[in-house]
């Protein structure tokens, strides 16, 4: 397997970066997963401009433009041999010496690796739906930033794989969910509205929750962006999660109660199939 790494294509065992890069000092950085079908990427645009602006956010430095950007992805996609993949694109503020303070000169770190990814066990999920645990939301204030920082991400993650559960849900002290460790939450409310958290400082605003969102409107759906809690959710005809690896997820229970029917309802079957039509669309797959 072949990685990037600030300029070169290197075999991945050999490619490494300064151990005072700040990513790995102060997780000083930002980072994106796009998908690719077929070795074409699908909704690259997003991924690269909400890059772009975490970098802004960030004060780093771009690395590159967008457009450079996707053809060393499509570059290193092709040498690890194409397919169904995922990119992995990291950004940092660079090497220097440790210090908290930014460096006064220091150039951004970009690495990217790819990989091949099946997406036949998500299928499987789409059809039977997946188990949630609910999960305190311990991160920072920024979580618009997709910082490399994740370790409340990791630690709920953790914490709903120990209980069989595929996903955390996270929520604040006054009962309000964000969203997932590592997706957007969506439910069904009682008027039949697609629900999901407006996009801000409390969460990530995915680029599948985009295009979904895009999808859900052009389809006659109602999608309305608003905060719900977790006696809301528990109580929704439907929950889903969405993110680049899991695409449109329908839930089955939460901390072992089920949701609905205890299988993936109507609205979430429909949205899991019109982001499969997109990806068709946009790369052939
Ligand atoms: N929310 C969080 C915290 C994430 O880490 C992710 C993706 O990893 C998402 C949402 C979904 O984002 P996207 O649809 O861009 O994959």
């Amino acid at each position: 397997r072949i990685a990037y790494v600030d300029g070169a294509y290197v075999p991945l065992s050999e490619a490494a970066v300064s151990i005072e890069d700040r990513g790995f000092q102060f997780a000083d950085g930002v980072y994106e997963v796009a998908a690719a079908f077929d070795g074409k990427l699908f909704d690259f645009e997003g991924h690269a401009a909400r890059l772009r602006r975490n970098l802004a956010e960030l004060s780093i430095d771009e690395p590159m433009s967008a457009k450079a950007l996707e053809l060393v992805g499509r570059k290193l996609l092709a040498k690890n041999g194409g397919g169904t993949a995922l990119l992995y694109i990291q950004v940092t503020r660079g090497q220097a010496r440790r210090d908290h303070p930014f460096p006064a000169v220091s150039t951004p770190t970009l690495v990217m690796t790819a990989r091949g990814y099946d997406y036949a066990p998500r299928v499987k999920q789409q059809l039977n739906g997946v188990k949630l645990l609910t999960q305190p939301d311990e991160r920072w204030g920024r979580c618009d930033i997709k910082s490399v920082a994740l370790l409340a991400n990791v630690l709920a993650k953790q914490a709903a794989r120990q209980a069989g559960a595929f996903e955390a849900v996270l929520v604040e002290d006054d009962g309000t969910v964000t969203e997932g460790a590592s997706t957007n939450i969506w439910i069904v409310d009682r008027n039949g509205m697609i629900v999901t958290h407006p996009a801000g400082r409390k969460i990530l605003s995915g680029i599948v929750r985009d295009t979904l969102m895009r999808l859900a409107k052009a389809d006659g759906l109602k999608v309305v962006e608003r905060a719900f809690d977790v006696a809301e959710m528990n109580a929704a005809a439907e929950v889903f999660v969405t993110s680049t690896t899991a695409l449109c997820i329908g839930v089955s229970s939460i901390d072992g109660t089920p949701v609905g029917s205890g299988t993936p309802g109507p609205v979430s079957r429909r949205l899991g199939a019109l982001v499969w039509d997109e990806i068709a669309r946009q790369t052939g797959y």
